[in-house]
């Protein structure tokens, strides 16, 4: 009970174990994969953010290139600038440097000029100067342009705002891609001494300047893992690609990235996408290794752990069934010695003098003696089957032959116990290699079973057969068949069917695993068929030793069968005494 109990309180911690286990690999893996699915995003926002970094590098570039050749604008003090117009309509010669450089500037084109806030473009009395570049002075000119009007209207309206706190000389307004004016300040008394438009050059800016500074910086988009546009957003325009042979198509090439020029080409933008790059194909190669061989290693581990599980499992029913067999068998061992040993004591003190009475007791003492002889054998051939000591001795025989032998042998007993016996077999089998006591135990153990599990219906019909390259031998009965969910156990050692006549029946579960070994000893198989409530077929079959004898055609190929009511031979003993 304590050994019983024991078991059932290991089987709860077992089953706790295995499930803590199950639950710690799953947990891990999943841990694993989130981990591996993290590394590879950071790795990709990692390559993606370089890639951020480097548009917003390449819009900068664009943008300073505007100032280059104004820049020196910024070492002039206006002032002086202001006293050389008033003078005679001209400007000190670093002033006309930059000039000179600014309109040698493919970037812009024309030049103009208005003093303080003298607009001619809102006001016709005022002059606005035109730069020329040959003679490098202004003049006076009707012939203004709109853009540049719009250029001096926006710098004009910015200054003004900010001109009493301006600490710089210049302040630069762009109208977007069209002009940059520049606001040119007197910081001695914060006054604004006239503006400086330079008209962009849209053709140069477009399609030289940032296309090949595109070319330059992306290249070709199957190396750089990148392709970038710059848009028109405004007019919904694509004007430039870095790789012409990736169309702006935001389904095929979703935009992972947007990035605007700061304070110039208002209307512009650049659009990128991002390829799958080498840094992205490698995370996510290694993220598929990766997962790969997480999925081996936890389905390597969680088969392990099933097994062992199902193993202990198995196990424990082997002990559980196991500690039920000693405690029957110490029972059973008994219970033939008592009765033997109250035999003996009556025959042994002379008190018994009457000759049927004598025969009855001697009766008793041999029948017992064979029960445990019996069942000594049995336990000894389960040993046997456990320390690997069963051996055969195979030699060709026929099997119907032996199977004859042992029906003659146990006719009487059988048919005594009210069972109605059949034989039938092929003609010519051919012979097979086995062991004849091994058959025997077979046969015994077969019939044995189908004596214990009939009940109402009472037959055995034993049948050897050519089946193939075998000779097969069954025996059928149409006692209480074997529930389907146990037909898989039946061969275990130990094991017996759960069910009211099975508990009533005296048995071991050894018998057919006993059988199993021997079969499989002699290089048979062995099968069970089985309704419940309708009965069982036990077969075994072995290989033919050589081809069979070509049958008779003058004999029906029928099997030959012998069927026998005789009368109860009572005065053998069976071996299936119990
Ligand atoms: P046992 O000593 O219990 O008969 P076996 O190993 O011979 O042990 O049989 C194992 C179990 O298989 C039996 O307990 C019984 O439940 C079932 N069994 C075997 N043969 C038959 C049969 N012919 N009809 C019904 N059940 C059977």
């Amino acid at each position: 009970m304590e050994f019983l109990q024991n078991l059932k309180k290991s089987n709860t911690l077992r089953i706790l174990f295995f499930g803590i286990a199950t639950v710690a690999v799953l947990a891990l893996t999943l841990l694993n994969v989130y981990s591996l699915y993290q590394l590879r995003n950071t790795s990709i926002e990692s390559a993606t953010d370089v890639k951020k970094l480097q548009i917003e590098e390449f819009a900068n570039t664009i943008q300073y290139h505007f100032y280059g050749s104004v820049w020196d604008l910024r070492k002039l003090d206006m002032s002086t600038v202001e006293a050389g117009w008033n003078n005679n309509q001209t400007f000190p010669y670093q002033f006309l440097d930059v000039l000179r450089q600014a309109s040698q500037d493919p970037l812009y084109s024309d030049i103009h000029f208005i003093y303080k806030d003298r607009d001619g473009c809102v006001n016709p009395d005022e002059p606005v100067y035109h730069y020329d570049e040959t003679t490098q002075r202004f003049s006076a000119t009707d012939d203004v342009p709109q853009l540049v009007c719009d250029g001096f209207g926006i710098s004009k309206s910015r200054a003004r705002a900010i001109v009493d706190e301006y600490r710089f000389n210049i302040r630069t307004t762009f109208d977007s891609h069209r002009s940059l004016t520049i606001a040119l300040v007197n910081l001695s008394d914060n006054s604004v001494v006239g503006h400086l438009n330079l008209l962009i050059n849209r053709d140069y800016l477009i399609n030289d300047y940032i296309a090949e500074e595109m070319k330059k910086t992306f290249g070709d988009a199957d190396d750089s893992g990148i392709v970038v546009w710059l848009r028109d957003w405004i007019q919904d325009d694509i004007l430039l690609s870095s790789d012409e042979n990736y169309s702006y198509n935001r389904e095929l090439y979703p935009i992972d990235i947007r990035q605007r020029f700061s304070d110039s080409l208002d209307d512009w933008n650049l659009h990128a996408t991002i390829l799958e790059s080498p840094t992205i194909a490698a995370s996510d190669a290694s993220l598929m290794r990766n997962l790969i061989v997480l999925g081996v290693s936890v389905f390597v581990l969680l088969g392990a752990l099933i097994f062992i599980f199902i193993n202990a499992q198995r196990e424990r029913e082997l002990a559980e069934r196991q500690a039920g067999f000693l405690a029957n068998i110490t029972h059973e061992l008994k219970t033939p010695l008592a009765v033997m040993q109250a035999a003996g004591e009556n025959l042994s003190d002379g008190r018994v003098r009457d000759e049927k009475r004598l025969k009855s007791y001697g009766d008793h003492i041999y029948n017992e003696s064979v029960r445990l002889k019996r069942m000594i054998e049995k336990l000894l051939d389960a040993a046997k089957v456990d320390s690997g000591q069963l051996s055969t001795q195979q030699a060709p025989h026929f099997l119907h032959e032996l199977t004859s032998e042992f029906i003659e042998a146990n006719r009487g007993y059988i048919e005594g116990k009210g069972f109605t016996l059949t034989f039938s077999h092929d003609k010519n089998l051919p012979l097979v290699m086995v062991d004849p006591d091994h058959i025997e135990t077979m046969l015994n153990n077969f019939v044995e079973n189908a004596i214990k599990y009939s009940v109402d219906e009472k037959e055995i019909h034993i049948e050897v057969k050519k089946s193939g390259n075998y000779v097969s031998l069954s025996v059928a009965d149409k006692g209480t068949g074997i529930p389907k969910q146990s037909m898989r156990y039946i061969f275990d050692k130990f094991y017996r069917v759960e069910d009211s006549l099975t508990a009533k029946t005296k048995g071991h579960g050894l018998g057919l695993s006993i059988v199993k070994n021997m079969v499989e000893m002699n290089g048979g198989r062995i099968d069970v068929k089985s309704e419940y409530g309708k009965g069982s077929v036990f077969t075994v079959k072995f290989p033919t030793l050589l081809p069979s004898e070509t049958d008779d055609p003058s004999e029906p190929s029928a099997a030959k069968t012998e069927q026998t009511n005789r009368s109860l031979n009572t005065e053998k003993i069976g071996p299936y005494v119990q």
